[in-house]
């Protein structure tokens, strides 16, 4: 008997049947603007052989003007369509079953000729996008109509109509961005025309045994944004014109709501997907932050939906469902939302990978082979960088052995998982422990290893990570200043006004330590009270009117630094705007361009610009340094001094900049080679 019922049942969709209740969502991953199709074709067909009952491509263009950006991978040609039939017949060699999502930016693609029902420019896009015509309309429809049948020549197994998360079909539907007064404007009937002559014209053309997905926003989280009965009328509607399965959209790319960030609580949106249920007949998936076995059978147990769509889980690991079946849940790689390898990649014209696994979007070219020679490796620290070496070696057949000063391992990752709104970091640890002791790896924890220690290993990993840098400020060896550490470790006491100093990610999570008191992540509705959402059936697009209204701040806290950039710049790309806006709820004070001049018992002297003027003191009781890193290289030093031949990896190979997205990678390239 399963564990997961619900998760694993069979989805009979009349014509063809699921083999189970897991979709993998959409993902713009960049993998087929790299032009290499069989690297493609490698990442679905890998995710096909763990199991994953149907997979979404990432969104394909209709035609130029719909590309989110220009040159964006889409279906325009004969050619396309050889290019995909490599990705559906891989993936249906391997088992499996995968749709095309056809993705229309409209106003959010990023190129001067972006179309849309009103010219009215995006708060998250440079372009103004040219109002569509009649004429324009009708092309739109019939470029989409023909992606579709392309798509089923190109032989997938259906398509996704994407119209969400504020793109062009979601455009036409609220009158936030559609101001029109012909047909396809004013009344909710005529806003809704564009998806419901899309669906029947998509259907007609492609047959009635192809899989027709339609992606609904089901809370826009926008001014203006659609009401629960209009949404209730659309996918109705969109029932009627031939849809066969409904997918949950949450929020537009614009809203100020954070929907999939770390910080999010997990399924946070299935009750919304779960009002719909019973008022359509075609199953329904719901979507975001579920991201385990257990979450995903929970929801289904409950109602929520027929089905769940998880993305950034099958980067993580594509044999969640497999292992998921076969009664191996605490085996599966978690993903942990943090976005650094995958959305923040994307949104940096980068290929996305995960910063848990990163072969990820690299299989074809980070393969871990079993080795050819069987070592004993020693592999010292068991933070990211060496706990990644350490499995991926012994994954190889190697013999590992690692050392930590620490009874424990997981290195910074434990300091991470003190910080409100990263809790996923307990699960990741867990995780390691878990394949630690599965991999056969020895532990040897509590203790220093020395160089004695160390004879006789035919290869030395040193993971040693990072010291707290000195910032040498005069008055930082009082009783008032303590470090991150402590501070984390819940080792300092810390007083109500509190200076912080150093404002990179490290400051910004320590700032959020001392102003909360309970996390709402781990409360839902004391999460949707802190960013203002509400039920779409009683506020229009699930905005409250009243608007965020977090808990008091516990503390007062100034956080600090020396560059005269807007604090938290350099913070992930889709995520520091959610670190900023959370700490701005709880008043934290961000001060820039400042000089640290003095700590004293009244709290930390400061001053301003390379003329050091404008002289000020922070009062504070506590100042907590927070001012970067340096790399721990003690015991590398003494090996290489020694003649040792010695792996430095993660921090203590290069600390600036350091986050477990590079310890990992470089940990598993490494004992991939050796
Ligand atoms: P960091 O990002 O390098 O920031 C160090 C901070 O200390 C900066 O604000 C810097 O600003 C300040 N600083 C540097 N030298 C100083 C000096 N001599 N005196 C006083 N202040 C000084 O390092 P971190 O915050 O320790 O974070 C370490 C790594 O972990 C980072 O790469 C970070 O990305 C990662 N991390 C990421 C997250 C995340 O949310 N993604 C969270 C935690 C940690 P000024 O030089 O302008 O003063
Ligand atoms: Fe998940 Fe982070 Fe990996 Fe993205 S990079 S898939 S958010 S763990």
């Amino acid at each position: 008997m399963t564990q997961y019922p619900h998760l694993l049942a069979p989805l009979d969709l009349g014509f063809t049947t699921l083999k189970n209740r897991v979709l993998m969502g959409s993902m713009h991953t960049g993998l087929e603007e790299t032009g290499d199709w069989n690297r493609v074709a490698a990442f679905y067909a890998t995710r096909a052989r763990g199991g994953v009952a149907l997979m979404v491509t990432g969104g394909m263009a209709p035609n130029p003007e719909g590309g989110v950006f220009p040159g964006a991978a889409g279906l325009y040609t004969d050619k396309d369509i050889a290019n995909h039939r490599i990705v559906t017949t891989r993936v249906h060699d391997a088992g499996g079953k995968i749709a095309m999502q056809i993705l229309h930016a409209g106003r959010y693609a990023y190129g001067p000729k972006c179309v849309a029902p009103s010219a009215i420019k995006s708060p998250i896009s440079p372009f103004a996008p040219q109002e569509l015509d009649e004429d324009g309309i009708e092309k739109q429809i019939s470029d989409i109509v023909t992606a579709a049948t392309r798509a089923r020549e190109a032989g997938y197994d259906g398509v996704e109509v994407m119209g969400s998360e504020g793109y062009f079909i979601n455009q036409f539907l609220v009158t936030h961005t559609n101001k029109r007064t012909d047909r396809w404007g004013g009344s909710y009937e005529n806003r809704m025309r564009l998806p419901v002559e899309i669906m029947r014209r998509v259907r007609a053309a492609v047959g009635l045994d192809f899989i027709v997905i339609y992606r609904l926003s089901m809370i826009d989280l926008i001014p203006n944004g659609s009401t629960w009965e209009e949404v209730v009328q659309l996918a109705k509607a969109i029932e009627e014109a031939g849809a066969t399965i409904l997918n949950t959209g949450i929020g537009w790319h614009e809203a100020r709501i954070p929907t999939i960030a770390t910080s999010v609580p997990r399924r946070a949106f299935a009750w919304v997907t779960q009002k719909l249920m019973g008022e359509v007949s075609i199953p329904i998936i719901t979507s975001n932050r579920i991201n385990t076995p257990d979450v995903a059978e929970q929801v289904l147990a409950e109602g929520c939906a027929n089905m769940v769509s998880m993305a950034r889980p099958f980067l993580a690991d594509p044999d969640f469902v497999a292992k998921a079946a076969a009664g191996k849940a605490a085996e599966i790689t978690p993903c942990i939302a943090c976005n650094q390898a995958c959305l923040d990649h994307t949104f940096s014209g980068k290929l996305s990978s995960c910063l848990v696994n990163p072969r990820a979007c690299h299989e074809t070219e980070l393969t871990i082979a079993p080795a050819t020679t069987c070592k004993t490796i020693a592999v010292i620290g068991a933070g990211p960088a060496g706990l990644s070496a350490a499995l991926t070696a012994a994954e190889r057949g190697h013999h590992v052995t690692l050392f930590d000063k620490s009874d424990r391992i997981g290195g910074q990752l434990n300091l991470a998982k003190q910080v409100p709104g990263k809790e996923e970091f307990w699960g990741l640890v867990d995780y390691y422990d878990t394949m630690v002791a599965k991999a056969g790896v020895t532990l040897a924890l509590g203790r220093v290893a020395t160089p004695d220690d160390l004879a006789g290993f035919d290869e030395i990993i040193i993971a040693t990570g990072v010291l707290p840098r000195d910032p040498a400020i005069p008055g930082q060896d009082g009783p008032n200043v303590v470090s991150y550490i402590d501070v984390l470790r819940g080792a300092a006491t810390v007083g109500d006004k509190v200076a912080i100093i150093g404002a990179g990610g490290i400051g910004f999570d320590v700032a959020e330590f001392l102003v909360t008191d309970h996390s709402p992540t781990d409360h839902l509705p004391d999460w949707l009270q802190e960013w203002g959402v509400g039920d779409p059936a009683e506020v229009r697009g699930g905005l409250r009117a009243e608007g965020p209204q977090p808990d008091a701040p516990v503390r007062q806290v100034t956080l600090l630094q020396r560059k005269a950039e807007k604090l938290g710049k350099r913070l992930g790309k889709t995520t520091g705007w959610i670190h900023r806006a959370g700490l701005q709820m709880k008043n934290v004070q961000m001060i820039g361009g400042v000089n640290y001049e003095k700590i004293d018992a009244a709290g930390l002297h400061i001053s301003h610009g390379a003329d050091r003027s404008d002289p000020k003191l922070i009062a504070a009781d506590t100042i907590v340094l927070c001012a970067g890193q340096l790399p721990e290289r003690g015991l590398a030093d003494q090996l290489i001094a020694a003649g040792q031949n010695v792996h430095v990896i993660g921090g203590a190979d290069v600390a600036a900049e350091l986050d477990a997205k590079r310890a990992i990678d470089q940990g598993t390239r490494l004992a991939a080679t050796l």
